[in-house]
């Protein structure tokens, strides 16, 4: 016979729940079914409403907290907990590292890998950290609102105070939505495909307090640019470009292909270990510079270049960490799918006067298969892939090249242990424990360095 969940919707219960998911939910169990609760942490007693049930797992509302657990912090206006903003917001920092780290060693083990996973290096102020934002403008009673999207929705709510934002890109897109709306910008409709303004993104310079407003707009028309631009630059002295992004898609993607500078170079700059990086809209860079500096430094110590070592970067982006070895080794080759991103890695070189680096454009896993063609015998490889992780591809370009090192920084801790047993299968060894730099504060995102040698 058929096993039906042993509850159902509405069920009203007292439960404990005894684990956190690791995207932040906590979990109760009835006869072994798993019920994903919001806002609940492990060791709490509470009473619930199932709201789901599905067949093999189902979701519950806290309806009253009978105890709160001791790492339970106050929240700063639960929609960000609620939404995925801020998914970890009400545990406290600590018990956050703690998970991050926990979360490592849980895959490791589930892999039968026994690797070391050190503690996580946090932020001192583990908030408003981020040097970027997109947020979605919308129409509510007849003004704009600037907000997100709840997680796995449609639903727009409308926030000013981001939490984990650079205050400073709070208050720019409150004024910036202040200037379409006093130029009677009308705001995207997702489901009518109509209006002009989709996303306000802003990025700053954590060092140089540079700024760039980026206004994503669905057509090309921007009526009264020019007048909006200096409207902008009036409320936001601070802000040193202005672009125009045309995204005409029906889309989740923020950003389109098309820019056009309205007002300066079209680029920031910001400096990161003492480099200079020229940084555009569609060009990738680490969105939290006080954590990127400790990520950097961990993984460099642990390259261990002595000057005389030839290193590819994989996935380089803007070339921040091509740039920042290049004093330390003979030839750095970097390769980046963006090129956009390329042309500021070459640019970036020039400015900080480095002419060791090549960059490449292009997918990392064929030019690793061309270097390896051409015999090119990497000591170090730096990988910092997207969360999909490595390529089965990539790895075998690898192997054929047998690089001594190799230094792989990861934000997604799964196809990170996925890909250190596709190493290990070559004979490589993890020789360092696994260092988790927190890059994500109040989020469920883990990064770390990993370092593999033969
Ligand atoms: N190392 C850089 C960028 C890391 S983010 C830094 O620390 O700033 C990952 C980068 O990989 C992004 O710039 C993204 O555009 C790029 N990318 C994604 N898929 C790729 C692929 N298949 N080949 C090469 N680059 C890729």
């Amino acid at each position: 016979m058929k096993k039906l969940p042993p509850v159902i919707k509405n069920q009203e219960f007292d439960t404990e729940i005894i684990d956190l998911t690791y995207q932040g939910m906590g979990v109760a169990k009835v006869d072994g079914y798993p019920l994903f609760i919001e806002n609940a942490l492990p060791g709490e007693k509470v009473s619930i409403r199932v709201m789901k049930v599905s067949k093999n797992f189902g979701f519950a509302k806290v309806l009253a907290f009978r105890n709160e657990s001791p790492d339970r912090v106050e929240t700063k206006g639960s929609a960000y907990t609620q939404t995925g903003i801020a998914p970890l917001q009400h545990l406290a920092y600590p018990a956050q590292l703690k998970f991050k780290q926990a979360q490592v060693q849980e895959l490791l083990k589930k892999a039968h890998l026994d690797i070391e996973v050190s503690d996580a290096i946090g932020m001192e102020d583990p908030f408003h950290y981020r040097n970027k934002a997109q947020v979605p403008v919308r129409e509510i009673a007849g003004e704009l609102k600037t907000g997100f999207f709840k997680k796995n929705s449609h639903d727009f709510i409308a926030i000013e105070d981001f939490l984990i934002q650079d205050e400073e890109i709070d208050k720019a897109i409150v004024a910036v939505r202040d200037v379409l709306q006093r130029f009677h910008v009308e705001a995207y409709d997702e489901r009518a495909h109509k209006g002009i303004i989709r996303h306000i993104m802003v990025r700053r310079g954590h060092y140089s307090k540079q700024m760039m407003v980026v206004l994503v707009t669905r057509s090309k028309k921007l009526p009264m640019f020019t007048e909006i631009t200096a409207a902008i630059r009036e409320a936001l002295p601070d802000v040193t470009t202005i672009v125009q992004n045309t995204n005409s898609e029906k889309t989740n993607v923020i950003l389109g292909r098309e820019n056009k500078v309205l007002f300066g170079p079209g680029y920031i700059e910001d400096q990161l270990n003492g480099l200079t990086f020229r940084i555009s809209p569609h060009s990738f860079y680490q969105i939290n510079p006080v954590q990127t500096e400790k990520l950097y430094a961990a993984a460099f110590e642990r390259a261990g270049l002595t000057g005389n070592e030839t290193v590819i970067d994989a996935y380089s982006g803007i070339g921040t960490i091509s740039l920042s070895m290049a004093k330390h080794a003979r030839q750095i080759y970097g390769v980046e799918l963006v090129s956009e991103a390329v042309k500021d890695a070459k640019e970036n070189a020039k400015i900080n006067d480095i002419d060791n680096v090549r960059f490449e454009t292009g997918m990392a896993e064929n030019w690793m298969e061309n270097w390896s063609h051409a015999n090119l015998r990497p000591d170090v490889l730096v990988v910092d892939p997207p969360r999909k992780g490595l390529e089965p591809a990539f790895i075998e370009s690898t192997l054929k090249m047998q690089p001594k090192k190799v230094v792989y920084i990861s934000c997604n801790p799964s196809t990170l242990v996925r890909d250190i047993e596709g190493f290990m299968a070559d004979g490589y060894k993890v020789t360092k424990p696994i260092l988790p730099v927190d890059q994500f504060p109040q989020t469920t995102h883990i990064e770390t360095v990993t370092i593999l040698e033969k």
